[in-house]
């Protein structure tokens, strides 16, 4: 069953009287529980595909489907998504618990609800420990941690990762991927992760879509698109021969 869909999706933007179209028709099927990894260049679309997905910026042209849904109309809060972004902002004066409750006390969820979802992320997490911390006594990794709890306590449809790595240093990048790949394997919740980093992608795609100047290259296995690179673009960029 298809928990995400692109049906030729399309995005224009408006520059002026100008418009410049930056997605030319993207479709692809996501199944339930998969961890899809779209990488591309700097520039080709990638954000701007995922923030259709969230809700923050308009589809142009074409259906996305969580779910059942058509959701191109839907408000962010109404999709059934969690992002978590390359700055994950935390609230400074906040607890780590009241950071990661604070979504779920704004949607109402009862208090001992809010406690049992938190207490399980952070034990998920291991951040069981540093509930009462604020976000400046962390380490980058901790807070790195708290972002992804924040977006877990949702129990969303769909996870959407924004380049969450590429401000770390090599060592903390290398932990927090092995983190990801832990609450994917725990929670099975359909991911889309985008990078620009062809390592990174073989490393964590289930299955991966290329990426260029707003076009879908490819979509399959990080084997198929090594092995059986659909064009001389993905050859390249992958860095198998064509
Ligand atoms: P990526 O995330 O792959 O680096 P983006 O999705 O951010 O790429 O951008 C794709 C293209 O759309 C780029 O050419 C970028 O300059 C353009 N773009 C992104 N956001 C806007 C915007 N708000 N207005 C106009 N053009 C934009
Ligand atoms: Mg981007």
């Amino acid at each position: 069953m298809a928990t995400l869909q692109f049906k030729n999706v399309i995005k224009q933007y408006r520059q002026g009287k100008q418009s410049l179209q930056v997605i030319h028709g993207v479709s692809a099927d996501i199944a339930d529980g998969e961890f899809i990894v779209i990488v591309g260049p700097s520039g080709c679309g990638k954000s701007t595909l995922l923030r259709m997905v969230a809700g923050l910026e308009e589809v142009t042209g074409g259906e996305i489907c969580i779910g059942p849904r058509v959701v191109n109309q839907l408000e962010p809060a109404e999709r059934d998504i969690a992002m978590v972004f390359q700055n994950y902002a935390l609230y400074p004066h906040m607890s780590v618990f009241d950071n990661m409750a604070y979504g779920l006390k704004i949607a109402k969820v009862p208090k001992d609800e809010i406690k049992a979802r938190v207490d399980k992320a952070a034990q998920i997490l291991e951040l069981g420990h540093l509930l009462e911390r604020k976000p400046r006594q962390l380490s980058g990794g901790q807070r790195q941690r708290v972002a992804m709890g924040r977006a877990i306590v949702r129990q969303p449809q769909v996870f959407l990762f924004d380049e969450p790595l590429s401000n770390l240093d090599a060592k903390l990048r290398a932990q927090t991927r092995i983190e990801i790949q832990k609450l994917h394997r725990e929670l099975g919740i359909t991911s889309l992760f985008v990078t620009h980093d062809q390592v990174e992608a073989m490393t964590l795609a289930q299955r991966m879509i290329v990426m260029n100047a707003g076009h879908m290259e490819q979509f399959g296995t990080p084997e198929e698109v090594y092995n059986r690179p659909a064009t001389t673009f993905v050859a390249s960029f992958i860095g198998s021969p064509p």
